[in-house]
């Protein structure tokens, strides 16, 4: 692990893009937090949001990984150090193409990181090809044909995975994307947030025009509660967090979908394991006897 050589006025993404508003969201919500940058780890992938540690505006340690490994590199890092704050960014190609087995896996064991999805349907890096989370039946510019497959759901997916807040954010609401990263990045156990990133190079479908028109707000939402206060709870809250998040057209919510903070961290597991395990192994293995190696 490496700080990068610090170079706060270069920054290679496109003009407008989504980026710029994640990474401001991003930088304020470390800030605002006082989060001690010496103890924060921005681990991510490959695509242009890999470029996002590099880009940061004050110095802090990044890992710019392997395409679809941002996990578990993320995973590693948190679990050497656990006092460590350790925040993912990567694709919706990355994370939810090539690295989606990790995406699910992470989720059953709740490892206390937030991983922060740059969601703007193709693989802006290499010329805009449909990503996973592309409609069927949608042709951006670079597709020479409509996409055939359908998309994931990336909400429902990481709610159904296990991850304990699970929350969607618009790049260019910088503010609300921001208190979003603040709970996220507070609290103990998995978070997951998926952000609308336009890509005006290659997305000419899902632009700042398109989503200005349609994001709101689920806060606003008379009656809208997705934390679960007790167990019996869960499955309701994961019901209504995933039905909600089939919520796509003239409205499309953001906010928090899910939120649950009764289920044991990985670190927390780890540690009690470790506890129980030390109840059957002897505290003290005999090496030697009567001075004399056994
Ligand atoms: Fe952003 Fe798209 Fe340009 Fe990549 S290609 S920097 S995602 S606008």
């Amino acid at each position: 692990m490496v700080e990068h050589n610090w170079k706060p006025e270069w920054n290679d993404w496109c003009p407008g893009c989504g980026n710029f508003g994640i990474l401001n969201a991003e930088q304020l919500a470390i800030t605002e937090l006082g989060l001690d940058t010496k103890n924060v780890v921005i681990v991510s992938g490959i695509g242009c949001s890999g470029k996002t540690p590099h880009f940061f505006r004050y110095p802090i340690t990044g890992i710019h990984t392997l395409h679809g490994r941002a996990l578990t590199f993320a995973t590693g890092v948190k679990l050497s150090n656990p006092s460590l704050k350790v925040i993912v960014n990567a694709g919706d190609g990355d994370q939810l193409g090539i690295g989606v087995g990790h995406f699910v896996s992470i989720g059953r064991r709740n490892v206390s990181l937030t991983v922060i999805v740059h969601d703007n349907g193709v693989y802006g890096l290499t010329k805009g090809q449909a990503s996973p989370t592309l409609r069927r039946g949608l042709k951006t510019k670079s597709l020479p044909k409509p996409n055939i497959n359908d998309d994931i759901n990336p909400i429902a997916l990481a709610i159904s995975a296990g991850y304990t807040f699970v929350a969607r954010g618009y790049a260019y609401d910088v503010k609300h994307l921001k208190d979003l990263m603040k709970t996220a990045f507070s609290r103990q156990g998995l978070s997951f947030i998926d952000v609308l990133q336009p890509c005006p190079t290659y997305n000419d479908i899902m632009t700042k025009e398109f989503l200005d028109k349609r994001v709101y707000k689920l806060d606003t939402v008379q009656g809208w509660d997705p934390i679960v206060r007790k167990p019996e709870e869960k499955d309701a809250k994961m019901a209504s967090g995933i039905l909600k998040s089939m919520e796509w057209g003239e409205k499309i919510p953001i906010g928090i979908f899910y939120q649950n903070d009764l289920i044991p961290s990985f670190e927390e597991r780890i540690a009690e394991s470790a506890k129980s395990y030390k109840e059957i192994i002897p505290a003290k293995v005999e090496i030697e006897k009567d001075g004399k190696p056994l």
